[in-house]
């Protein structure tokens, strides 16, 4: 079946929406690079990689699909922060709104009644609930040790033990 066009297009915003994302989490491991938290460094660009690999799955599944793939700009994004908990605050406001794009094509594949589409999205739904966990998680630690560089130190080696998941092997 061939993909609707309106769903075609949309498909092709999340590839642009995946790879922006991963330009985001990149700023923000570079912001890390210039702090003492190694480990916050290597969590974002960890981040940084499974956001590409998100990205990835996306084209093969428009070229699977016989579709059109079309790669847009990626905007330059801010690396602005004032805090280590600042940065983490951003990456959730960030994962929000990746949930909703996904909410709002599984609602446009259900739509036109595309089943394929929306059993590729449910992966979607899983890792979204688990990235915005992880990083609500590491806000409710960061809360709670504040400027205490003793607990802010402990976090950071925490975040260092993130193990990339190997999602997509476009990566
Ligand atoms: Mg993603």
């Amino acid at each position: 079946m061939d993909l609707d066009s309106k769903l075609q297009n949309l498909l092709n915003e999340q590839i642009n929406h995946e790879m922006s994302s991963s330009y985001v989490y990149l700023a923000m491991s570079s912001w890390f690079e210039e702090t003492p938290y190694s480990g916050f460094a290597q969590w974002m660009y960890t981040q940084s990689l499974e956001e590409t690999d998100h990205a990835m799955k996306f084209y093969r599944f428009l070229a699977d699909r016989n579709a059109k793939v079309e790669l847009m700009a990626i905007e330059q994004p801010s690396a602005d922060y004032d805090s280590v908990l600042d940065v983490f605050k951003a990456s959730l406001g960030q994962e929000r709104r990746v949930t909703a794009q996904i909410h709002d094509l599984y609602s446009l594949a259900d739509e036109v009644r595309d089943h394929e589409t929306k059993n590729f999205l449910n992966w979607f739904l899983d890792e979204q609930v688990e990235e915005e966990k992880n990083v609500r998680d590491m806000i409710d630690r960061l809360e709670l040790v504040g400027v205490n560089p003793v607990g802010l130190l402990q976090l950071d080696q925490e975040a260092a033990g993130r193990k990339p998941v190997a999602a997509s092997g476009a990566v």
